[in-house]
């Protein structure tokens, strides 16, 4: 992750109709064409003029956005979080999911939530109560205890000293061609397709802080 500006828009780790019948191609070619590639576009242009925060990954302008001038540090905020979150998203996602948790991250969900079953409905829950656009996430601390939290916009759990492991994009772009207002039923469809190797790897990277 030591890649910083000017950013690009790397490739879906996967082919847009991949995560069919889930999620939509044509909700995954603009999600990641359109929506991703126009914060990407916004945040060059924020950094452009600024000499200094070039040389920064997006961990580190997300952090640094807040203690900026407004003028400068909202759009850097605001666009390094988009970058992010979709990214975090679109890599937390695969056509061959195995459906349940695995290894270590496993064991942590089953200790901090009781069982897998009981973690999907707090989680769903967590993403069906966000009131307009964000995210839900499952973080972790430095010490691997996890918990579930929510954002709205474009904001990242970073701020918070939280280690991410796991998002749901809830903005209505995500759902809204396949699913119209149905939330509930996108969040359905999207357990199916959860990189749960990913979010493991992510788990343990965590854990070591
Ligand atoms: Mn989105």
């Amino acid at each position: 992750m030591s890649e910083h500006y000017p950013f690009e828009n790397k490739p879906l780790p996967y082919k847009y109709d991949a995560l069919e019948p889930y999620i939509d191609e044509k909700t995954m070619y603009l999600h990641h064409d359109k929506h991703l590639q126009t914060y990407i576009h916004n945040l060059n242009n924020a950094l452009r003029d600024h000499s200094r925060l070039q040389k920064m990954t997006l961990e580190q302008l997300i952090l640094i956005s807040g203690k900026l001038p407004e003028n400068v540090g909202l759009p850097i905020w605001r666009n390094a979080g988009g970058v992010y979150n979709h990214r975090f998203y679109f890599q937390g996602m695969t056509p061959s999911s195995t459906k349940r948790p695995l290894g270590a991250l496993a064991e942590a969900i089953d200790k901090n939530f009781g069982s897998f079953e009981n973690f999907r409905k707090k989680f769903t829950d967590a993403a069906m109560s966000v009131f307009g656009s964000g995210y839900a996430w499952l973080v972790s601390d430095g010490r691997g205890n996890l918990n579930i939290m929510t954002t709205p916009n474009q904001d990242t759990p970073l701020p918070d000293g939280l280690c991410p492991i796991l998002n749901i994009d809830v903005w209505e772009h995500a759902y809204y061609l396949k699913n119209y207002n149905k939330r509930d039923e996108y969040i359905g469809n999207w357990w199916h397709v959860v990189n749960w190797l990913k979010a493991n790897e992510r788990y343990l990277i965590c854990k070591k802080g």
